[in-house]
């Protein structure tokens, strides 16, 4: 009875379309169901195939698309199942899903994936219809006979982002989904489980996993670094750009410039703020209980909207007086606000590029960060290459993520008796798993490949 089978749907050794399938005692549970960040169309959904009965629950851990995108796709092949999340994440679910079939339907378009969008408006509304949202450390039942049991607890990623507690008859497992050890500027960091929680297996993200800057670094100090070289822009008539994730990041960043400001690190200028990241802002006013106690959460109305960027003229007019601009994409994509914003920056060199997240090495963001001045790029898709005069490119690390060596603390808390690394690249689920106590038992399931754990 204390055996339970784990299936990676999505996701495992990668930071890819995260879903992960629990068989105990007879029932079935999901855990996220999100879609691969760079990959298109329907190879960007898990392999939904390897669920072959109506999963009893699907539990999301918080809205990124990582771990959300899928979920309309999930509940049409099962639209009994039942979705749990907390309720700031079934706010922020909704609004990045919506956001996401619009994303989806101009793709379309602009170059020709018949594939999207991969699910309608009206498909997200069903999905999140009769939708379970919870509080954390709220215990509730998945299953009639109430022998699968689950609770949600604050994991600091971003607003409402969970790890889940799974109890199943003799076997209990524990999936942090993406984790903050530390305090950010709005959320706090996560609350360890109960050390009388007894936990067969846990599950545990390795983002940073290969990442020993990380652990190096305190947030302030990064913090006080924008400030100072954001002032300088500022103080010779430029403006800051920061690509930044619209859930989580923005919000978090807005409040770390407003600080700066009335620190007066950062001159009294302008601020703007991205759609989707307002959209997501709003949520975050909606549930101040979520945050950190004291936290000082600006209002919204303090910060601009950024426009029409896609309209001739719009990014050119609000680079004429000195500002910071908050804008998604993080990774600037191409066509996104943060990439349509700089095509007209980079032409002139009194302003700054400063990204402040994880850059793949496929992004424009990224080739931008690296290229340097001299280097040409091509912003706009139907646009034409343009050439970088300016040198101001820097990047920040303002991580949602723990580093590694919290990662590990993590464990020597938990002290399970299995382990399973998932959520990071090759380096740094090997460096996890290396690093971990021998004494556990470890598994790295690749995609599609199913382990059977032992209590
Ligand atoms: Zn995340
Ligand atoms: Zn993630």
């Amino acid at each position: 009875m204390s055996k339970i089978t784990w299936t990676t749907v999505g996701g495992g050794p990668e930071v890819g379309a995260n879903c992960y399938l629990v068989s105990a005692a007879g029932k079935q549970i999901v855990l996220d169901s999100g879609s691969h960040p760079k990959k298109e169309g329907l190879a960007g959904l898990p392999g939904f195939s390897l669920i072959r009965k109506a999963p009893d629950g699907v539990l999301v851990t918080h809205g990124h698309v990582d771990h959300c995108g899928s979920l309309p796709v999930l509940i049409r092949h099962f639209p009994a199942t039942r979705v749990y999340a907390t309720k700031p994440t079934l706010s922020i679910v909704d609004r990045m899903l919506h956001n996401s079939v619009s994303v989806m339907g101009t793709i379309a378009l602009e170059r020709g994936i018949t594939e999207y969008p991969l699910y309608s408006h009206t498909e997200v509304e069903d999905a999140l219809r009769g939708a379970y949202g919870l509080g954390f450390n709220q215990e509730f039942a998945l299953t009639i006979d109430g022998e699968v049991r689950a609770s949600f607890h604050h994991s600091g990623h971003v607003l409402g982002s969970a790890s889940v507690l799974l109890r199943t008859p003799g076997h209990n497992l524990f999936y942090t989904g993406d984790i903050c050890v530390a305090d950010q500027e709005l959320m706090s960091g996560l609350t360890p489980l109960s050390e009388d929680e007894k936990v067969d297996t846990l599950v545990i993200e390795c983002t940073y996993g290969a990442s020993p800057r990380a652990d190096g670094l305190v947030l302030e100090d990064e913090i006080q670094r924008f400030g100072r070289e954001a002032a300088k822009v500022i103080e010779r008539g430029g403006s800051v750009l920061a690509p930044s994730f619209a859930l989580g990041r923005t919000q978090e960043l807005l409040n770390v410039v407003a600080r700066l400001q009335q620190e007066g690190t950062l001159p009294q200028t302008t601020v703007y703020a991205s759609g989707l990241g307002r959209a997501i802002y709003e949520i975050y006013e909606k549930f101040p209980e979520y945050l950190k106690p004291g936290a000082n959460l600006s209002p919204m109305r303090s910060f601009k909207r950024i426009g029409d960027v896609w309209e001739r003229g719009v990014a050119r007019e609000l680079l004429r007086e000195p500002s910071v601009i908050v804008a998604t994409s993080g990774m600037m994509i191409e066509n996104t606000p943060s990439a349509m914003i700089a095509q007209e920056m980079v032409r002139d060199k009194r302003h700054g590029i400063f990204f402040v997240g994880y850059l793949d090495p496929e992004t424009l963001g990224h080739k931008l960060l690296y290229g340097g001045k001299g280097a040409s790029h091509l912003f706009e898709l139907s646009g034409h290459p343009v050439k970088v005069e300016l040198d101001n490119l820097q990047s920040f690390h303002f991580s949602a993520h723990a580093p590694r060596r919290a990662l590990r603390s993590v464990i020597d808390h938990i002290k399970p008796r299995n382990l399973v690394f998932v959520h990071g690249d090759e380096k740094a689920i090997q460096w996890m798993s290396d690093s971990s106590p021998d004494t556990c038992r470890k598994y790295i399931p690749t995609m599609g490949q199913t382990v059977t754990l032992d209590a």
